[in-house]
């Protein structure tokens, strides 16, 4: 009796067993998820994948890339150097490794297959579990083609110019290179081209005022296997001579502007200012360092541009208004008899009489509407494709982001909000974010030899 007892509890112990070891080696392989590359590996390339074991040790982690028989290694637990291996929680590890054309010189042109193989242990480390992880890419090495199409590109020192061109493949990202700053190009479609093809593409850049005329400008393309290609094109370069002006500066004018704009802008906390600073010192913070914040902001307003051109007649300057100062005239601010700033004015000043109603300088759509530091009561109109106009020290606003506008609506009326001694409109035009001069846009012949002719010529 005692005897068939421990045999039958021997059994027991034994099926418990067997049935462990058996549902061990049923247990799942670790979590693995492919991130990178998403689509193509190209000249350069990246590998990212993650891995969560759930529990148990991480034993074996391998990535390759394959492609009929051939199969390229990436990365092993076993030679980890290779890689970046993150821990990102107690189970899970993210592995990240750039990659370049050497390390997988044998790799043709085509469909390829990256594959991940992790195991862990599993049942106290007496049986291990895998699991593997494909995902299938297409291996693209050669760079995108650029050819131009348009001819006679003039630029000038602060000023824009157009130009049309071709880019295979067509998602490949392009536009033109100046010095270190990007103007990206749009489908001739949506410049209004019509009929015209993917690849044909058309991109508005500046040389600023404030670059060198002998920057570099080429156009340049990217596709998404991160290959490049980058062309010269024929353009001319004329310089412009800026004007210089001393401002000089009146407890009055300062009594006048500064209360107003230190109330109404937050953003003036994050520049640097004694806590007892008196009106030159806090004045000096507004024309320095909200100036630059505002600036910056532009440059985050240029990415809300619609994808196509919103305007098609010659932009139009206020009624009958007189310059009172120019596009990227120096100016010295003097205090006292003294020299106390220096800073570029990158707009065009036009005399107005206080409440004149300002209307758009063309068609478009508000982007801004709203009290903008040294701008004041400020709007900005988008014109699509990068290119908007900007209006500053309105003492009312009539529109609202969002609404559409035509060379006719008036956005709001003349003023002397934000740094203005006097009632004047501060008209300025923006490529991207960045002050270019608008006197070319108000100019009829520039528009239609710049480019309506360019984008006549390719049809
Ligand atoms: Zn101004």
């Amino acid at each position: 009796m005692l005897r068939l007892l421990s045999t039958l509890v021997l059994l027991a112990g034994l099926a418990l067993g067997v049935g462990l070891w058996v549902g061990a080696g049923r247990a799942e392989g670790p979590t693995v998820e492919i991130h990178q590359p998403t689509r193509f590996i190209g000249q350069i390339g990246q590998f990212e994948a993650s891995v969560d074991t759930g529990n148990g040790e991480l034993l074996a982690l391998t990535a390759h890339l394959t492609q009929g028989e051939l199969s390229i290694p990436l990365f092993s637990l076993a030679t980890p150097e290779q890689a970046t291996v993150n821990q990102e929680s107690e189970s899970r590890f993210r592995v990240t490794r750039a990659l370049t054309r050497e390390d997988y010189l044998e790799l043709s042109q085509g469909p390829a297959t990256v594959v991940v193989e992790a195991t862990r242990a599993v049942l106290f480390g007496l049986r291990q579990a895998t699991s593997t992880a494909q995902h299938d890419i297409v291996a693209r090495f050669e760079p995108p083609r650029l050819s131009v199409v348009s001819s006679l590109h003039y630029v000038n020192l602060g000023g824009a110019e157009v130009i049309v061109y071709r880019v295979t493949p067509p998602d490949a990202e392009s536009g033109v290179r100046v010095a270190d700053l990007r103007f990206p190009g749009y489908p001739a479609s949506a410049a209004g081209v019509e009929g015209a093809d993917e690849s044909l593409r058309v991109s508005t850049f500046a040389l600023l005022h404030d670059q060198e005329l002998n920057s570099p400008m080429r156009l340049y393309a990217r596709d998404e296997a991160g290959n490049e290609a980058e062309i010269d094109f024929d353009h001319r370069v004329f310089p412009r001579r800026f004007r210089r002006s001393r401002i000089p500066l009146s407890d009055r004018f300062l009594s006048q502007v500064v209360p107003e704009i230190v109330e109404r802008s937050e953003e003036l906390r994050r520049v640097a200012m004694p806590p007892d600073a008196g009106l030159l010192e806090q004045y000096l913070a507004i024309n320095g360092g909200l100036r630059q914040l505002n600036r910056d902001r532009l440059l985050g307003l240029a990415a809300e541009t619609a994808e196509t051109k919103l305007w098609s007649e010659p932009f139009r300057q206020l009624g009958n208004s007189q310059v009172e100062s120019g596009f990227a005239d120096y100016r010295t601010y003097v205090y006292d008899g003294r020299d106390v700033d220096q800073q570029v004015h990158l707009g065009f000043d036009l005399a107005a009489t206080a409440n004149v109603p300002i209307a758009s300088a063309n068609a478009g759509r508000v982007i801004f509407a709203d009290y903008f530091g040294i701008y004041g009561n400020c709007v900005i109109v988008d014109h699509g494709l990068g290119l908007q106009s900007l209006y500053a020290h309105l003492s009312s606003l009539d529109v609202q982001v969002g609404d559409a506008v035509t060379a006719e609506t008036v956005l709001g009326r003349s003023g002397t909000t934000g740094l203005a001694g006097g009632d004047h409109l501060h008209f300025a035009m923006l490529l991207h974010g960045r002050p270019v001069t608008p006197m070319e846009w108000w100019d009829p012949n520039w528009i239609e030899d710049r480019i309506n002719r360019k984008l006549r010529a390719v049809n």
